[in-house]
């Protein structure tokens, strides 16, 4: 079996920028794959799909703390580097950008990306200042990279559509890439934090995509009342009581604003505590089922 080449180790910011302009002076279109590591086949789906579509990937790793609020799971935060390393690699990755929280906020560093309203709802109601902590990681991570193609996965919609506008907004020239979803074969979303499930509520988990393959085949049988999707999505989740919802709404495409009816293209979106886990997904209606 060939091997891969290990992929390049650069954690400072002259380093990365001399890889990706030296790859740019060549002709050679960068993508870039941002993370927070731990990771797992849906982080490297978006390699793939990076690959696709340029002709050198860069994957970062960096446990971003701006995007964590008081009391949440950022000291706890699951790492393994070697084994990043090895999937990586794995999966073709030619270049690995580790840069470390000094790196990226010395003292005195206090700019910040002011989202639009639209990170206010959902995710950014239940966590105050998250989307201005990503926003500000992606705005240096993209200035840090300089990517032709930047690819994030539709697990997290609201990222992904926040991201979307402030390239738009900021005319930046870089194209996004949203990938699909990569999920477990019961269809539990995979993700970094489901390693903090115990046995038994890895079982219950599961009811977050019961309950959108609920509500999507529902819509596919031609309900489009959102507040019947909603109720769909609810009764399924009761059948799994360890599974405590925050949030389950039908949204518009762009915004995620609250939808009345749900057209071809609109999501649900679902958030919910297991135990003390919280976990988020979502369906495209008209898309591949959970
Ligand atoms: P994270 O390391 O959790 O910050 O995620 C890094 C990137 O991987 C983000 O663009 C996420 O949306 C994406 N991602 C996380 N989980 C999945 C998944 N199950 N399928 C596809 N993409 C994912």
């Amino acid at each position: 079996m060939s091997r891969l080449p290990i992929p390049r180790e650069i954690s400072t910011a002259a380093g990365i920028r001399v890889w990706s302009a030296d790859h740019r002076a060549a002709g050679r279109r960068v993508g870039f794959v941002p993370t927070m590591g731990y990771l797992h086949e849906g982080h490297l789906r978006l390699v793939d799909a990076a690959r696709a579509v340029s002709d050198v990937v860069v994957m970062s790793i960096f446990v971003n703390p701006l995007q964590f609020g008081p009391g949440e799971d950022l000291a706890r935060y699951p790492r393994d580097l070697p084994r990043d390393r090895e999937l990586a690699a794995s999966r073709g990755v030619d270049a690995l950008f580790l840069p470390d929280a000094a790196m990226m906020y010395p003292p005195g560093s206090e700019t910040r990306v002011t989202p639009g309203p639209a990170a206010d709802r959902w995710e950014g109601e239940v966590r105050p200042g998250h989307f201005a902590g990503v926003l500000t990681v992606v705005a240096k991570l993209f200035h840090l990279v300089m990517p032709d193609v930047a690819v994030f996965g539709q697990k997290d919609a609201q990222q992904a559509a926040l991201i979307r506008a402030m390239v738009r907004d900021l005319d930046w020239p870089i194209a996004l890439v949203v990938a699909p979803t990569a999920r477990e074969e019961d269809g539990l979303a995979l993700s970094s934090r489901n390693g903090y499930l115990s046995a038994a509520e890895r079982a219950e988990a599961v009811g977050l995509s019961r309950a959108l393959r609920a509500a999507h085949d529902l819509w596919r049988r031609g309900e489009t009342e959102a507040a019947r999707l909603e109720a769909a999505a609810r009764v399924t989740l009761q059948m799994f009581p360890a599974v405590r919802p925050e949030y389950i709404a039908v949204v518009e495409p762009d915004a995620l604003a609250p939808a009345v009816s749900a057209g071809a293209g609109c999501l649900m979106v679902i958030a919910a505590r297991v135990g003390s886990t919280r976990l988020i997904d979502n369906v495209i209606f008209g898309e591949g089922v959970p």
